[in-house]
């Protein structure tokens, strides 16, 4: 069998390192390219040892080759509302020309391409729950443009591959998903909750929690995708859990897992914050024979050794 190398953008983030982990195990070799900007060495740490996996600090919005791939995975971008508002312009440069440079390897090598879209491409939804044919309804210049806008435009750079160079290209939509190697301070609401609930500090709930998310374990994430990565499938599919919490069920369900006795705090509400978002993955179980197989409160207990760990470890009280 030939050996097969993949190029992980951003690999070195959270959802990047566990893909990079799935691909090893699945005979590739792996080349990660990421700057560092949201990413931590620490994720890949594990595999230092391992000949296979070669890391290159490289900021993906400039060009850049390091030899020939069978895929290209790109994952670079800040994703936590806290990190693309600190980052703005370099997340959209990231969705912009960091898709164009990583097409453009794919392209050159006659590799494979997947990006990693987001839910976010839905804006605050008024289709419920959202299915890949809603268009979304996205505020343009609002706070959470730079990140909504640039991945839409990073779907349409992928879509423009496919039509005018025959790029083998896919698209994931990833709905919020959560577990070990999260930056704790990255103010993303699993990290915030576990890392409150283990300081017995309030666990911030922005506005009045009525809002929901559907959360999914990482483990099933990174399987859907490599399945679409497999497909024949071109147009965006959605990758999610569809079990739908509350915010305020959501705290609920980290108070119970870590046994906390932290009370809740109020805080307003960001602007632009979806009010609700639950995905309908009946095109990812139809196309890819693909569901989410953890629920939150296994999924938690399954993140609960590494949010004690990294909560030790940091000495910051940022909230
Ligand atoms: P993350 O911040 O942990 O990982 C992103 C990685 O990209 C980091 O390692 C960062 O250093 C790197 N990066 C950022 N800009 C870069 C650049 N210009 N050049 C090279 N590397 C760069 O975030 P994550 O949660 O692992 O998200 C990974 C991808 O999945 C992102 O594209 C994100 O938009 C998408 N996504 C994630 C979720 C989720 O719930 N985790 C939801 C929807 C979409
Ligand atoms: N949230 C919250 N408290 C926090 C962090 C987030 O109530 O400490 C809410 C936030 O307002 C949003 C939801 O939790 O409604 C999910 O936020 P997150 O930043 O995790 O991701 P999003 O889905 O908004 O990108």
């Amino acid at each position: 069998m030939n050996k097969r190398r993949a190029l992980v953008t951003g690999g070195a983030g959270f959802v990047g390192s566990h893909l990079c982990d799935a691909l090893l195990a699945d005979g590739y070799s792996v080349v990660v390219a990421d700057n560092l900007l949201t990413g931590r060495r620490s994720n890949l740490e594990h595999l230092r040892t391992d000949t296979r996996l070669e890391f290159v600090q490289q900021d993906v919005s400039e060009p850049f080759d390091f030899g020939p791939v069978d895929y290209v995975f790109h994952f670079a971008s800040p994703a936590s509302p806290v990190d693309y508002s600190a980052h703005g312009i370099p997340t959209l440069k990231v969705g912009s020309l960091g898709t164009f440079h990583s097409l453009d390897v794919a392209r050159k090598y006659g590799a494979g391409f997947l990006l990693a879209s987001t839910s976010e491409c839905y804006g605050d939804p008024l289709e419920h729950p959202q299915k890949e044919t809603y268009w979304g309804h996205v505020n343009p210049i609002g706070p959470r443009s730079v990140y909504d806008e640039a991945k839409r435009f990073a779907e349409a750079v992928t879509m423009a591959y496919l039509r005018y160079h025959q790029v083998n290209t896919h698209i994931v939509r990833i709905f919020n998903t959560y577990g070990p190697r999260m930056q704790i301070n990255d103010g993303r609401v699993i990290p915030n909750f576990m890392r409150q609930a283990m300081r017995g500090e309030g666990l911030t709930i922005y506005g009045d929690g009525s809002q929901t998310r559907s959360f999914c374990y990482v483990s099933d994430e990174v399987e859907g995708i490599l399945r679409l990565s497999r497909s024949d499938e071109h147009t965006p599919v959605n990758i999610g859990n569809p079990n739908e919490f509350t915010i305020l069920e959501c705290a609920q369900e980290v108070l119970a897992v870590t046994g906390s006795k932290s009370r809740l705090s109020h805080e307003p509400l960001p602007q632009d914050d979806p009010k609700q978002r639950r995905p309908d993955i009946s095109k990812a179980k139809q196309l890819l024979g693909w569901e989410p197989k953890i629920n939150l409160k296994t999924g938690l207990k399954m993140s609960l050794d590494y949010f004690r760990q990294a909560v030790g470890a940091d000495k910051s009280s940022r909230t």
